[in-house]
């Protein structure tokens, strides 16, 4: 069977896409590998009507519920091989050797971070513990934060952070090189700077209290931003289809459509070349299947939609 539309990743770009393309009734399969940052972000602060935040998780599955009832398709798996078959075709293989047909192709699969293997770190992200500034440096507001990193990324970070606290501490874990003009400048904004290793973090189930350094000099904190540079940006399934990369291996698309240089594939959300976030990648999501169907539809006689008992079908199943 070949597909109107594969989704690889139903992260949040890939299920806005998703429920857009449902209810266009077009048949869609979503392959997800479920280990995208929605999975492991426990709280969104800036997303409207979620004053309190909302966890990624829960996110994820309100997503997929809806798309289910729109009639989408979904598959746990790894989508490792992506060829272009015809003028109106791509095949994606995966990791349990399944293939997968599809007109029209979207690649949500996000970035993927470099985070320390320090015990109790996975249940704070999000809530004590944060990547993003522009999504989380509110939380800093006023507070001591510390800042783990590698070198020059976690420089940076504590530089951009000075704009909500003047007590940050960097802890260079990696003892990465930093630049000396960026080292004079953090000292400069009075943000002590420690070349060490994080031995341990202290946590109470979700907040963090501090760290205990390799000196077991110990360091008091209930807030922090990690940041190593080197994330991997998911976009391996584009280059294998000759899909144009910024330097930075992020996808690049029209910004309108979303569609890539390469005709009938599309990207949405984290692995585009721009501001990673929550909403961004929702909205990516639903422009690119709005210009998915469009195309989808653009031939007389190409129409593939489900037959209108199926989605009556689903619609019943929905409502009972
Ligand atoms: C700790 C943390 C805190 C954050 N806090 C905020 C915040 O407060 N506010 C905010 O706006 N943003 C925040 N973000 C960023 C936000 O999570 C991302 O912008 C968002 O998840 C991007 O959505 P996406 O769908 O592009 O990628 P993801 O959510 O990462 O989803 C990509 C999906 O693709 C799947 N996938 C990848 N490769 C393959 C493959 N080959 N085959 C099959 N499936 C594949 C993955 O398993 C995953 O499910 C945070 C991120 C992190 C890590």
């Amino acid at each position: 069977m070949r597909y109107d539309a594969l989704i690889v990743g139903g992260g949040l770009a890939g299920l806005s896409a998703a429920v857009q393309l449902g209810r266009y009734n077009h048949h869609v399969l979503v392959i997800d590998s479920e280990d995208g940052r929605s999975s492991f972000c426990l709280r969104y602060h800036n997303l409207i009507g979620w004053p309190d935040g909302v966890s990624g998780p829960e996110l994820r599955k309100a997503g997929r519920a809806q798309a289910e009832k729109a009639g989408v398709r979904f598959v746990k798996d790894k989508a490792t091989q992506a060829s272009v078959l015809d003028d109106e075709g791509f095949s994606v293989h995966t990791e349990s050797g399944e293939t997968y047909e599809g007109r029209r192709l979207l690649l949500a699969t996000g970035v993927m971070d470099r985070l320390p293997p320090l015990e109790g770190l996975r249940p704070c992200l999000g809530i004590s513990i944060y990547v993003c500034p522009d999504c989380d440096g509110y939380e800093l507001t006023g507070r001591r934060a510390l800042i783990m990193g590698a070198g020059d990324p976690g420089a940076h970070m504590a530089d951009i952070l000075s704009y909500w606290t003047d007590d940050l501490v960097y802890i260079n874990h990696e003892k990465a090189a930093v630049k000396p003009e960026l080292l004079s400048k953090l000292r400069e904004k009075g943000i002590r700077v420690i070349e060490e290793q994080v031995e341990r973090l202290e946590t109470e189930g979700d907040q963090l209290r501090g760290v205990m350094l390799a000196s077991r000099e110990r360091i008091e904190g209930g807030r922090a931003f990690v940041a190593f540079g080197g994330n991997e940006v998911r976009s391996q399934l584009g280059a294998q289809l000759g899909v144009k990369l910024h330097r930075n291996r992020h996808i690049e698309a029209d910004p309108r459509t979303k569609m890539t240089n390469v005709r009938h594939v599309w990207a949405a959300g984290d692995v585009l070349a721009h501001s990673e976030q929550a909403s961004i990648a929702m909205g990516d999501g639903s422009q690119a299947a709005i210009w998915m169907h469009k195309s989808l539809i653009e031939k007389p006689g190409s129409l593939a939609l489900r037959p209108l008992e199926d989605a009556e079908k689903h619609m019943e199943r929905a409502d009972s």
